[in-house]
């Protein structure tokens, strides 16, 4: 068999897999890319782009197989465009994912040619940090393409977008503790934060504030320490996180960690947390906690800020119009109960419906 029919066959192969992936989810294009110098390899996912151009991170991580990578990026641009979508910003759902190792240093060449990438749909993509991207890494990318937002500060970026999701989370976090409880108010309520990275760190910081008892997990031992150290927050092993006897569940590491095994154990009465998918399979465990009474606040709408903060910078906005847009997911969060129980319908899916209802009111009119 010759090269060609080898490269042939795994070409049809793959493209029956990624249309097979895409049209369940509606993405409108899917871009590979691969530089054999800089050894970058990659995939962008463009998922709806009629709110406005798609935007969301780049993420670059060591999948397993080009498989999760694709899953990955292709669930990811669609969460960018129901977060945009509910959070009134016109965005459309775009995200990045670079197969490669997170820990090590890629040099400028390597960032270039991703800026490049980015560069060649012509706006119909506009990149950001995310997972094992930076500010920095941003400030790079910008050499090769004015599509790309959380530059640095000195570039005349707004720099690093946690600060901003994390405060969302915390507003999203109180309008759940409401809603559950009838007062938002958080003293001596016990938090159970997983990941104290970039936004859990910060969130720490808004809940010891509020005069919560907050306990914490990480793998990476010296954010552990420092986060325990500075807001004296009790540590508990990773794995332990899931069994604590508290009011909320903050996941602020990875996604899909409520899932059929973690849901029996959880005895809150509240999840609300940065980390995107959280729900391992939203048709599934958004009715799992409906019946086991744990109120789900969706991670698209209450870790929006961050975005909110890339759309500012698309259209330099003011700090207090961000903040406006960034003050309205407490009410949002809310209203979005106010769906799901009128309905009977998990809270993911209430989200869901009303991202969707303004995308669909907007292609009308196109
Ligand atoms: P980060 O990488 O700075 O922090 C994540 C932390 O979680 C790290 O300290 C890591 O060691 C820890 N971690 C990873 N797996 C863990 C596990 N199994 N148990 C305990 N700890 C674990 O990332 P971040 O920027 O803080 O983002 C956190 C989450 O929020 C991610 O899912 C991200 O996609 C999401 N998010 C971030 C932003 C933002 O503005 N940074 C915006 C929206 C959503």
């Amino acid at each position: 068999m010759s090269v060609e029919n080898n490269v042939m066959r795994s070409v049809e192969k793959r493209e029956a897999k990624v249309f097979e992936m895409m049209e369940p989810m509606e993405h409108e294009q899917v871009m590979f890319f691969y530089d054999k110098p800089t050894g970058l390899k990659g995939i962008i996912a463009v998922h709806n782009t009629v709110l406005g151009p798609s935007l969301g991170g780049c993420r670059i991580w060591e999948y397993a197989n080009e498989s999760d990578a694709l899953w990955d990026v292709l669930r990811l641009s669609r969460g960018m465009t129901f977060k945009s979508s509910i959070s009134g910003i016109n965005l459309g759902g775009g995200k990045a994912v670079i197969i490669g190792n997170h820990k090590i240093k890629h040099d400028e060449a390597f960032w270039r040619r991703f800026g490049k990438f980015v560069d060649s749909l012509n706006g119909k993509y506009i990149t950001a940090e995310d997972v094992g991207t930076s500010t920095d890494v941003m400030g790079i990318v910008m050499q090769e393409t004015k599509y790309v937002t959380g530059k640095p500060i000195s570039a005349g970026g707004m720099g690093d977008p946690s600060p901003y999701t994390a405060y969302g989370v915390f507003l999203g976090l109180k309008a759940s503790v409401k809603e559950a409880t009838g007062s938002d108010n958080l003293q001596g309520k016990k938090v159970a934060v997983q990941g104290v990275g970039h936004v859990g760190y910060t969130l720490v910081k808004h809940l010891t504030e509020a005069g919560a008892k907050v306990f914490i997990t990480d793998l990476n031992a010296s954010n552990l320490a420092e986060a325990s150290k500075a807001f004296n927050a009790t540590v508990v092993e990773p794995n332990e996180i899931y069994d604590l006897d508290v009011d909320v569940y903050a996941p602020c590491a990875m996604g899909a960690t409520v899932n059929s095994d973690t849901i029996p154990r959880l005895k809150c009465s509240v999840i609300a947390g940065a980390a995107n998918n959280q729900l391992a399979d939203e048709n599934v465990h958004g009715h799992m906690l409906s019946d086991r009474g744990i109120l789900y606040a969706p991670d698209f709408l209450i870790n929006a800020a961050g975005v909110i903060n890339c759309y500012r910078e698309v259209h330099s906005l003011g700090e207090a119009e961000t903040m406006e847009l960034i003050e309205k997911i407490y009410p949002r969060t809310l209203e979005i109960f106010k769906k799901a129980k009128a309905e009977k319908i998990p809270t993911q899916e209430a989200a869901i419906k009303i991202a969707v209802d303004r995308i669909e009111q907007q292609r009308m009119k196109q």
